[in-house]
């Protein structure tokens, strides 16, 4: 169903009216690795919005390496998205991890964002195809693209066409960064689907510092969006500082952005 043997065209997914990924729009969603707190997830929202964004982000059902880590705020996260999505507009992408979550999930989200680690959640992805609400598929850490579209297949075929395909990284030798930023995913997947792709340059190198640069090589490769972490003050926050931008680096992206976005 994600081949271009079934569907001749691109997918567009509409969002909400007026936002559509996969279109000739490019469309950025920021906002913090994760909901904490009624201050910190209103005032990132405001200034995402300001600095141009278009979908904001925030994790409450939060997949950590460790269990001992802050694991998210869960439905009073999700209570603080609908919150900031009144207060700025922005529609709101938040991570699905368990399917016994996604009747509440749903209620709140206006798209539901299927992390890495749970590509190959049959049973999930089963469930999702029966919601009439876009799916970011994240890629595994170590899912080929042919996994990956795969997965996606299990979306589609029951039920819902609307994914959206996001390279986050993956697992190479390198240690440097976080993962390694495969962006040759990028014309890999418009050659084989008719699927949009977004790239996620935080969760993708692990370092602020190549956010920037990252993203506008996704764009040049032929991205249809871009997910970028932001939070007010990266020293503080409860998960992923160490690659969210601050507000003023963010601007300064954008900024950047729409200047390449001319001239590609
Ligand atoms: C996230 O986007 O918050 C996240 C946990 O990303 P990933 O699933 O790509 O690790
Ligand atoms: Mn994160």
């Amino acid at each position: 169903l994600a081949g271009w043997d079934f569907k001749p065209e691109e997918t567009v997914v509409e969002i909400v009216p007026g936002v559509e990924i996969g279109g000739k729009q490019v469309h950025v969603i920021a906002g913090p690795c994760a909901v904490e707190n009624e201050e910190q997830i209103i005032s990132v929202a405001k200034e995402v919005k300001a600095a141009g964004a278009t979908l904001l982000r925030g994790g409450a059902f939060k997949p950590r390496s460790s269990p001992y880590s802050f694991q998210g705020l869960e439905e009073t996260g999700l209570k603080l998205l609908a919150q900031a999505r009144r207060e700025t507009g922005l529609p709101v992408v938040t991570e699905i991890m368990d399917v016994r979550n996604l009747p509440l999930v749903a209620e709140y989200a206006d798209v539901l964002q299927v992390g890495a680690r749970n590509m190959q959640n049959f049973f999930l992805l089963k469930e999702l195809g029966q919601v009439d609400k876009p799916v970011i598929l994240k890629r595994g850490p170590s899912a080929t693209i042919e996994e990956w579209i795969l997965a996606a297949e299990y979306i589609m075929s029951a039920g819902n066409h609307k994914v959206i395909l996001c390279e986050r990284g993956i697992r190479t030798f390198e240690t440097y960064t976080r993962n390694t930023l495969d962006l040759s995913a990028v014309p890999a997947v418009k050659h084989l689907t008719h699927l949009p792709i977004i790239v996620d340059p935080s969760h993708g190198t692990g370092k602020w510092r190549m956010v920037q640069p990252m993203s506008r090589a996704a764009l040049a490769a032929g991205a249809d969006g871009l997910m970028v972490e932001v939070h007010c003050s990266p020293e503080e926050a409860l998960s992923d500082g160490q690659q969210s931008l601050t507000p003023e680096n963010f601007r300064e992206m954008m900024r950047e952005l729409n200047s390449l976005a001319q001239a590609l």
